[in-house]
C-alpha cells in the first residue's frame, strides 16, 4: 500500500471509529475492507468524490426493538431485537438472524457489512443485512423458543418482505426457529411468501439449504487446493464448531476423502484421530440437533476420541483448518501453531473467525487462506436460490441446486484469483474477495446517485 492509500485508510478509520464508538468488531471488519480497497479508491476520483466507501460503511437503516415474552414459569423476560439493513444497492436486504447472548450492535453491524460483500460475490441480486437478539436459546424449552420467536417476529414483520428484506438463520437460528418465525410472519401478514429462507422442504424451502454453507466451504477449499495441484483427499482436517456449518463441512470433507479429526463447542473440543466418519457424524447431528447436547458427550460414546475442556482445536496437527464456530475464534498464537504443525490451507466456514494478527501470519507464510465472505458464501447463495424457487413457485432437485452451488463457489474462487493475485503469484483471497465484492455494489451505487 502506498503512502497516500495508507493515509486514506487512517483518516477514514478515525472518522468511522469516532462515529461508531465502542464497536470493535465493526471497526475490525471495516478496516480489513478499507485496507484492501484503499489503493483502488485513491486512484479513482469518482469513488472518492462519490464517497462510496463512506456510504457503504453507514447502514441504510437500523431497527432496535423490545422483545418481551413469558417463560415456562409465567415470568416476563425481556430481550433486545435488532435488524441492520446495511445496503440495498444490488437487491433486497438479505442476511441471517443470530440468537446469542453476545449479540450487540457492533457484532450485527460487522456481520451486515460483511454480508454486503459476500452477497455481491454470489452474483445473485441480494443486498446486505443482519439481525438478531441477545436471547440465549441454550437451556430453553421448545415452548420458550417459540414464544420468543413469535414476539420477535411481531415487531420484525413490519420491516421485512420478499422484495424488501429476507432474513434467514445464523448462530442459534436453525430449522426450528425459522419454522416459528415463518409461522408468525404468515399469521400476521396473511401471506405465504418467500420472506424467510431456510424454510422446511415441504413449505417453501430449497433442497440443500441446510447443507449449503458447509458444502460450499469444502467446494471452495477444493478450488484453492487445486491451484497447488492438491485436493482434500487424504488430508487431515481440523474443524471448530459443531453446529450447522461444522456438521456439513465435516460431511462433505469426509465424502471428498479427508479425515476430519476435531469438532468443538464453546466448552471445549473433541479430538478423534481415527476420523469422524458418517456414522459418528449421524450421532453428532442427533446429539446437537435433536437432544441439544454438548460435544463432550462424543468422547463418552467413542473411545477413540479425547475431550479437551476449555480449549480450541488449533493445537492439533492438520493439513487443512476450517474454523466454523464464530468471530475471532482463532488468534495470532493459534495461527502460528497451525503453521508450525504443517497446516497449508485455512478456509473459513464462520464469519471473521481469524483475528487480523492470525490472517497476517497465514499470509506471511503463504498459506492458502480464504476469508468467510468468500468461502462460506454458499449458504446465502442457496438462500438466493430458495428465493428464486419461491418466486417461480417451483422446486429444483437436490442435484440441480448442488450443481448451481458448485458453479457459484467456483466463480467466487475465480473472482478472488482475478482480483487477488499478487506480482509474486500468491493469491491474496482477502483482497480478491473485498475488491470483487465491492465492484458490483460500488457500480450500482454510482449509477443510483446520492442515495
Ligand atoms: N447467516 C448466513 C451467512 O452468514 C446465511 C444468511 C442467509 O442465508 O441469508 O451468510
Amino acid at each position: 500500500m502506498n503512502e497516500q492509500a495508507r493515509q486514506y485508510v487512517e483518516e477514514f478509520m478515525s472518522r468511522l471509529i469516532a462515529r461508531n464508538p465502542g464497536e470493535p468488531e465493526f471497526h475490525q471488519a471495516v478496516r480489513e475492507v478499507a485496507e484492501s480497497l484503499a489503493p483502488h479508491i485513491v486512484a479513482s476520483p469518482v469513488l472518492l468524490k462519490m464517497k462510496i466507501l463512506e456510504r457503504i460503511a453507514e447502514p441504510e437503516r437500523i431497527v432496535i426493538f423490545r422483545v418481551p415474552w413469558l417463560n415456562d414459569r409465567g415470568e416476563i423476560e425481556i430481550n433486545r431485537g435488532y435488524r441492520v439493513q446495511m445496503n440495498s444497492a444490488i437487491g433486497p436486504y438479505k442476511g441471517g438472524i443470530r440468537f446469542h447472548p453476545s449479540v450487540n450492535l457492533s457484532i450485527l453491524k460487522f456481520l451486515a457489512f460483511e454480508q454486503t460483500f459476500k452477497n455481491s460475490l454470489t452474483t445473485l441480486p441480494m443486498g446486505g443485512a443482519k439481525g438478531g437478539s441477545d436471547f440465549d436459546p441454550k437451556g430453553k424449552s421448545d415452548n420458550e423458543v417459540m414464544k420468543f420467536c413469535q414476539s420477535f417476529m411481531t415487531e420484525l414483520q413490519r420491516h421485512i418482505g420478499q422484495d424488501t428484506d429476507v432474513p434467514a438463520g445464523d448462530i442459534g437460528v436453525g430449522g426450528r426457529e425459522i419454522g416459528f418465525l415463518f409461522g408468525q410472519y404468515k399469521r400476521l401478514r396473511d401471506e405465504f411468501s418467500g420472506t424467510l429462507t431456510g424454510k422446511g422442504r415441504d413449505w417453501g424451502g430449497s433442497p440443500l439449504r441446510p447443507e449449503a454453507t458447509g458444502y460450499g466451504t469444502c467446494y471452495f477449499a477444493e478450488e484453492m487446493l487445486a491451484t497447488r495441484g492438491e485436493s482434500l483427499r487424504g488430508k487431515r482436517v481440523c474443524i471448530s464448531g459443531s453446529g450447522n456449518v461444522a456438521q456439513y463441512a465435516c460431511q462433505k470433507a469426509s465424502q471428498l476423502g479427508a479425515r476430519v479429526v476435531t469438532l468443538s463447542d464453546s466448552s471445549g473440543f473433541i479430538h478423534d484421530p481415527e476420523g469422524i466418519d458418517a456414522a459418528k457424524l449421524d450421532y453428532v447431528m442427533e446429539l446437537k440437533n435433536i437432544y441439544r447436547g454438548r460435544i463432550r458427550e462424543y468422547a463418552d460414546r467413542y473411545p477413540s476420541a479425547t475431550y479437551h475442556p476449555g480449549q480450541r482445536p488449533w493445537g492439533i496437527a492438520c493439513d487443512v483448518a476450517m474454523p466454523c464456530a464464530t468471530q475471532n475464534e482463532l488468534n495470532g498464537d493459534e495461527a502460528q501453531t497451525l503453521v508450525d504443525n504443517g497446516c497449508r490451507c485455512v478456509v473459513e466456514g464462520a464469519n471473521m473467525p481469524s483475528t487480523p494478527e492470525a490472517i497476517r501470519i497465514f499470509q506471511q507464510h503463504r498459506l492458502l487462506y480464504a476469508p468467510g465472505k468468500a468461502a462460506n458464501a454458499g449458504g446465502v447463495a442457496t438462500s438466493g436460490l430458495e428465493m428464486t424457487q419461491n418466486s417461480m413457485r417451483l422446486t429444483w432437485t437436490p442435484e440441480e441446486v448442488d450443481e448451481r452451488l458448485h458453479a457459484i463457489m467456483r466463480n467466487i474462487h475465480e473472482v478472488c484469483v482475478r482480483y487477488g493475485t499478487q506480482e509474486d503469484g500468491y493469491v491474496n483471497y482477502v483482497a480478491g474477495a473485498n475488491i470483487g465484492g465491492f465492484m458490483k455494489v460500488a457500480n450500482a451505487m454510482l449509477a443510483q446517485g446520492c442515495v
